[in-house]
This record gives C-alpha cells, sequence and structure tokens, in this order.
C-alpha cells in the first residue's frame, strides 16, 4: 500500500491556512497506481452481491464508477444540490462552517438494493453520514463503505454507526 501513498500528495495550507490537503490526483494519473488502487478497493467486496456503487460527487464519482465497474454493479451519483434532474430527496449535513447538502435521484436505487458508499477521503465523517442516511431513504440495504483516504486525527469513524464495515485504504 505504501506504492499508492507516495501517489498522493500532500499540499500544506490549501484550501485554506492550517489544512492539509490530501491531493489524490497523482494516484489517478498513474495507470498502475489507480488500477491497483481499484482492486484494492474492491477486495473487501467481491462477493458481496453489490448492486449499487453510490459514489459522492466529486472525486468519489471517480473512484467509484471504476469501482462499479470491477464489481460489476451499476453506479449511482450523490450530488451537490441542483444538480440532478427531479425526482430527488436532499439530506443537509452540517460542515465546519455552514451546512451543505447531498441529493440522489428518487428512482435511482430499488427498495433492497444492496448499495455500496465510495468517497475519496473520509474527514470529519459528516458527508459519509450523510450519504448513509440519504440511501437508508431510499430503503436500499446498505453493505458498507469504502474511501481511499481516512484522516484519523479528525475521527470520522466515530460518526459511522456500527454493523455495517467502513474500509479506509490508506491513512493518515
Ligand atoms: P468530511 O465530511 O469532513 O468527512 O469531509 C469529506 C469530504 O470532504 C469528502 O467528500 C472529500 O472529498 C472532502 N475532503 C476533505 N478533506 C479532504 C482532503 O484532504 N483531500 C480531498 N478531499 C477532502
Amino acid at each position: 500500500m505504501h506504492e499508492l501513498a507516495a501517489l498522493i500528495r500532500a499540499v500544506p495550507d490549501f484550501p485554506r491556512a492550517g489544512v492539509v490537503f490530501r491531493d489524490v490526483t497523482p494516484l489517478l494519473a498513474d495507470a498502475a497506481g489507480f488500477a491497483r488502487c481499484i482492486d484494492a478497493l474492491a477486495e473487501p467486496w467481491l462477493g458481496h452481491g453489490v448492486q449499487a456503487v453510490c459514489g459522492i460527487e466529486a472525486r468519489g464519482f471517480i473512484f467509484g464508477a471504476a469501482l462499479a465497474h470491477k464489481l460489476g454493479a451499476g453506479f449511482v451519483p450523490l450530488r451537490k444540490p441542483g444538480k440532478l434532474p427531479p425526482p430527488v430527496i436532499a439530506v443537509d449535513y452540517q460542515l465546519e462552517y455552514g451546512t451543505d447538502r447531498l441529493e440522489v435521484q428518487r428512482n435511482a436505487i430499488r427498495p433492497g438494493e444492496r448499495v455500496l458508499l465510495v468517497d475519496d477521503v473520509l474527514a470529519t465523517g459528516g458527508t459519509l453520514a450523510a450519504a448513509r442516511v440519504l440511501v437508508g431513504q431510499l430503503d436500499a440495504e446498505l453493505v458498507g463503505a469504502s474511501v481511499v483516504i481516512e484522516l484519523d486525527a479528525l475521527r470520522g469513524r466515530e460518526r459511522w454507526p456500527g454493523g455495517k464495515p467502513l474500509h479506509g485504504l490508506l491513512h493518515y
């Protein structure tokens, strides 16, 4: 896994002072690294009957779509407000400053469909928790979640209720 970690760039003071942004674009641009990353993301879920991978805008789309292909599943985008044509359902969630919203198309997931949530980074955990609420409102059967990077110090995992696995590939 250290080969993958070498493809993540740490960018100090971005997007604002005091934040170290983990930039996955070098990983995406590296053919072998990207393929290894998708293989590693898929590994825990092979044979778990995942029917839909729900990727969170925007980098969750990139990893999620490739992962869906690997797992033989469909891909469902969870998007920022106002991007998806109706009918949609939405969930609002807290950010450090203010709130944000995630939306999904109402007919994108059938009740009982086995879904996997995917994002690039787990930080405070608010985004992934909101995604979980959203797919729950569509009566999906949540299989679990995967993120490429988990920022352990921000303790996002504590906002992920037990019972469903959450896999983080790389930890900082
Ligand atoms: P959370 O809701 O605080 O867990 O933040 C997670 C969301 O913020 C994810 O959708 C990430 O794409 C984004 N994010 C937070 N920190 C970083 C980072 O260091 N690099 C890239 N994305 C990040």
